[in-house]
């Protein structure tokens, strides 16, 4: 398909072609999208969406790629790029909306200057809002669910929703956002007056324990697997020997055993099988299932 002829007219904010995907995530991984748009607006969004649907382009949502493992031929069709391009933020009393690409952090922050508590525990994920809701991402005995009061999010044909929190399915690292194919377009959250000021102490001492225990000098895509039930995906990893285990640029961190590091020039089909091999050890050894967390897209 000829994408630039195609889309050469349309007003849907910015449009670039065969971006490489590896420069959108935080693995520094993937191949080349197509066509990558970064909307501005919200009606930008939504006419995106529409046209996309009538020319039968698929759509890829990403937000900071901070928890995505993009495949080495990339991404066919549109990718549709909620970043920094999408990231208005605003508070009314005690509820914060925060645009889909707006970083956890800035939101967090935002809120402390506004006298704002609640979101201190999650500031840390490097991702935006947007993949956070999506993921229903959490830390620090916090998540997303326990925060979120409502979404607004469309469907791929440009159908525009709201969710109430009760509405959003919210389970750990899911959401109807998953179920039923959604795109995360802004979310409100209901936060408390930092009456005693305590907000920007607890912020610092979030970012310092996250400091201290995550190579976030690395490249990485965060914990690379979920947490089984009864155990830590990175204390068995640990127990079966694995730590700073590699195989060419992929390794187990040897700060956290839970991460798995792209040290250089790691594909994706080397990851991939990397982190397979990691999760058959932990199988063989302990008995436990190690599920990926990461989401895996793009062509295979
Ligand atoms: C160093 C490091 C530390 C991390 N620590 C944590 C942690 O403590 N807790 C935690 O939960 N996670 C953690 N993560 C993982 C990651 O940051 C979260 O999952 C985050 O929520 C992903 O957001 P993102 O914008 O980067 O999403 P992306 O990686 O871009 O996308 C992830 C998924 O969400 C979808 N998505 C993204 N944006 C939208 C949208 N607007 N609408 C619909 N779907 C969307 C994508 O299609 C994809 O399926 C960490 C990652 C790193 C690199």
């Amino acid at each position: 398909m000829d994408y630039k002829s195609l889309y050469k007219d349309e007003d849907f904010g910015e449009i670039l072609f065969n971006q490489l995907l590896k420069d959108y995530t935080t693995w520094g991984i993937g191949g080349p999208s197509d066509v990558l748009v970064k909307v501005k607006s919200k009606e930008q969004l939504q006419n995106l969406l529409q046209f996309n649907h009538k020319n039968n382009i698929p759509t890829t949502v990403i937000g900071r790629g901070s928890n995505l493992l993009v495949t080495d031929k990339g991404i066919r069709g549109c990718v549709l790029l909620l970043a920094d391009n999408y990231d208005f933020i605003s508070v009314d009393g005690n509820k914060l909306t925060a645009y889909a690409g707006c970083k956890l952090n800035s939101a967090a922050l935002f809120a402390i200057e506004n006298f704002l508590t609640g979101m201190e525990e999650i500031s840390g994920i490097p991702g935006s809002v947007g993949g956070a809701v999506a993921m229903n991402a959490g830390a620090y005995g916090k998540e997303i669910k326990d925060l979120c009061l409502s979404v607004n999010a469309f469907d791929y044909f440009g159908n525009e929703y709201n969710f109430t929190n009760d509405q959003m399915n919210f389970s750990y690292r899911h959401s109807k956002i998953f179920d039923d194919n959604l795109i995360v377009s802004s979310a409100t959250f209901n936060l408390t007056y930092d009456e005693n000021n305590e907000a920007k102490a607890k912020y610092e001492d979030y970012t310092n324990r996250r400091a201290s225990k995550q190579p976030l000098d690395k490249k990485s895509a965060g914990s690379t697997f979920k947490r089984p039930e009864g155990s830590y995906a990175s204390k068995l990893i640990d127990e079966c020997g694995l730590r700073g285990y590699a195989v060419g640029d992929c390794a187990v961190s040897q700060k956290h055993c839970g991460f798995i590091i792209n040290k250089g020039n790691a594909t994706s089909e080397e990851m991939l099988k990397f982190i397979d091999h990691v999760a058959n050890i932990v199988y063989e050894k302990t008995g436990f299932k190690l599920e990926r967390e990461v989401k895996l897209i793009g062509e295979k």
